[in-house]
């Protein structure tokens, strides 16, 4: 092979295989390497060809900083060798997805390369929990952070909770199960209504996604009963979430079938 490959930054989607988009399909298709995560669905790898290297790179929390580092050495080196690549990413690689940081270590070596986009976990997953995370009623604008909150800033975290309480109708934490007591805190203390609905999904848009309803009051007293209910997971807080009542329709159709199993 001649010259330099390339490497695809692609969104696997948030679970649900079929979740994936045409362009991330086909530059699977066509790789000679593909680097995937803990939480890209694992049967995308089916549609590479069976000559292509497969490289598992699940993160581990302990040694992040580091592991990103080869990482973004790995990309680089298997395309400089003339691969065409695929950093298979779960979601939206660009939402929480360090692809800033993988594709500033291509673009500094002069790498060729392409961002892929995906379907983010935390619209797809309240999707298929019959969570629209807008509606014309319920909810006009939406906001994704990451739960696993630093505390050392203080004063920045202040202000972002005033704007998260009061601010944002939808609010999607992605990582923030283990941080559901202060989640649930401070957007109270900074002035949300502790009735707002509040929906936990775990493993979303696969066939083991559980879904758990509250209010910002209660979520924390219900979680404790739902063992089930395991990263990866969105906590999704709003009035959008009352929704679900009506239009469950993943959970519903997956009940029906079972019964139809059973029977
Ligand atoms: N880039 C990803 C997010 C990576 S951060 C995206 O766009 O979706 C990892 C977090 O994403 C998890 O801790 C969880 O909060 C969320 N997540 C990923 N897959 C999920 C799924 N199938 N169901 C619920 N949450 C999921």
């Amino acid at each position: 092979m001649n010259g330099t490959g390339k490497v695809y930054l692609v969104g696997a989607g948030p679970g649900d295989p079929k979740l994936i988009t045409l362009k991330g399909l086909e530059s699977l298709q066509q790789a000679d390497v593909v680097v995937y995560d803990r939480l890209a669905n694992p049967a995308l790898l089916e549609h590479a060809p069976a000559a292509a290297e497969r490289i598992y790179c699940g993160k581990l929390p302990d040694n992040h900083t580091l592991q990103q580092e080869r990482i973004n050495e790995l990309l680089a080196e298997k395309a400089l060798e003339g691969n065409v690549v695929v950093r298979l990413k779960g979601g939206d690689p660009c939402v929480f997805g360090r692809v800033g940081e993988e594709a500033e270590h291509l673009a500094e070596r002069g790498i060729p390369f392409e961002i892929v986009p995906g379907v983010t976990a935390g619209i797809a997953a309240p999707a298929y929990a019959g969570i629209p995370v807008t509606h014309r009623e319920h909810g006009s604008s939406f906001a994704v952070v990451t739960g696993h909150l630093r505390e050392d800033k203080p004063e920045l975290a202040t202000e972002k909770w005033r704007a998260l309480a009061t601010g944002i109708d939808t609010v999607a934490f992605y990582m923030g199960v283990a941080n559901l007591p202060l989640i649930r805190t401070q957007l109270i203390k900074h002035g949300r209504d502790p009735q707002t609905p509040v929906a936990i999904i775990s493993w979303g848009t696969l066939p083991q996604q559980v879904t758990l309803t509250g209010t910002l009051a209660d979520i924390e007293e219900r979680l404790a009963g739902h063992r089930e209910i395991t990263n990866p997971a969105i906590i999704l807080v709003g009035n959008v979430v009352q929704l679900r009542d009506k239009i469950n329709w993943f959970e519903t159709a997956r009940a029906e079938t079972n019964e139809h199993l059973i029977g």
